[in-house]
């Protein structure tokens, strides 16, 4: 495959050493077989690049980035259903299909995944991302690249939605209102869930909850802390979806559980927190883990955000960012300066 209308290298902004992203000149990474090769419009930000590149979690010599929507550049040979210029967004490879956890609906626990540590791995904070043609799927006509770009952090919100089980009419509480608490908190109002309190530190980021449809916002302190383990706080949640990876948001968010409740821990962080077991035992609650998505959840994710029901203007940064904007926008999110998500686009300035 030698495309005259392709370049030989594209810019990618690739990860050093903590805090240090140099932007290099990369050779165009040619699909072969069943490979596509994509031409990366936005790339959103995630809470786990922050992780890689400022806390140092990420392999030197690797690009980042994972929620890319783009258009197809390259087709190898042998693939069928796809052409050049039709607009993607990439997920997940297939998984195996055949274990137990995949026949249970659950791909993502399948024991054929690849390495959590993404070992190999090479994002879309770059002109182009090569990925496998089980990866891709279409953009719906009428959905803007940019918002389609939300698809894989929406997706791991709905994912997170579904573990939680909450049910329409419910209380949920959502433990940090950075890019992904937001997207949570938008998608268990489109499930119907009548009250979504929102507990986060920023007044900034109290403030954006409530423009995706937070019914209340409040400090983190400002949540009663039940004095015994069979106590039960005056207004209880029959949710907690903690999205901030805060040792003592996680610790809070079981407190705050009516009997029988369940806590969702979804956000990343290093310190582990230490639960009340007997809190636990007293009071039949669920904690559990979200990771990634439902089997259906990318689909479902850009069905939503072509439906036109998500405040998506509230949920993206406003204004363009190229890849030398990558490294001051990681250090303004992990601030908390910035709320929503950030979209780069690979292709600013040098268009
Ligand atoms: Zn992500
Ligand atoms: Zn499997």
């Amino acid at each position: 495959m030698s495309d005259p209308r392709l370049p030989e290298s594209m810019r990618a902004a690739v990860y050093e050493a903590p805090g240090r992203i140099r932007i290099e000149d990369r050779p165009l990474p040619l699909p072969r077989g069943d490979e596509v090769l994509i031409e990366v419009e936005h790339c959103g930000i995630c809470g786990t690049d922050l992780h890689l590149f400022l806390d140092g979690l990420g392999r030197p010599g690797t690009i980042g980035g994972h929620e890319y929507a783009g258009t197809i550049a390259a087709i190898g040979g042998g693939i069928l259903g796809w052409t050049p210029g039709d607009r993607v967004v990439a997920g997940p490879r297939a998984s195996c299909g055949a274990c137990a956890s995949c026949r249970d609906g659950r791909p993502v626990l399948c024991d054929t995944r690849p390495d959590v540590t993404g070992e190999g791995f090479q994002g879309g904070f770059a002109e182009y991302v090569r990925v496998h043609d089980s990866q891709l799927r279409r953009v719906p006509d009428g959905l803007d690249l940019r918002t389609a770009a939300l698809a894989e952090p929406l997706a791991v919100a709905l994912h997170a939605v579904t573990r939680s089980r909450a049910r329409p009419g419910q209380r949920a509480l959502v433990c940090g209102a950075g890019p992904l608490g937001l997207l949570v908190v938008a998608a268990l109002r489109d499930a119907g869930v009548a009250e979504v309190v929102v507990s986060e530190p920023r007044e900034t980021r109290r403030r954006r909850a409530l423009d995706v449809g937070a019914t209340r916002g409040c400090e983190p302190g400002a949540l009663a802390s039940p004095p015994m383990p069979f106590d039960i706080v005056p207004e209880p949640f029959h949710v907690a979806i903690e999205c901030s990876g805060h040792k003592s948001a996680m610790e809070t968010a079981l407190g705050q559980l009516a009997r029988g409740g369940t806590l969702v821990l979804v956000g990343t962080g290093g310190e582990p927190p230490r639960f009340d077991h007997y809190r636990i035992l007293l009071n039949e609650l669920v904690v559990t883990g979200a990771f990634n998505y439902d089997a259906d959840g990318f689909e479902r994710a850009l069905e939503l955000l072509a439906s036109g029901r998500l405040p998506t203007a509230s949920l993206i940064e406003p204004g363009h960012a190229g890849l030398t904007d990558l490294l001051p926008s990681m250090y303004r999110l992990a601030a908390g300066e910035l709320t929503a998500k950030v979209m780069i686009d690979p292709r600013e300035p040098h268009r």
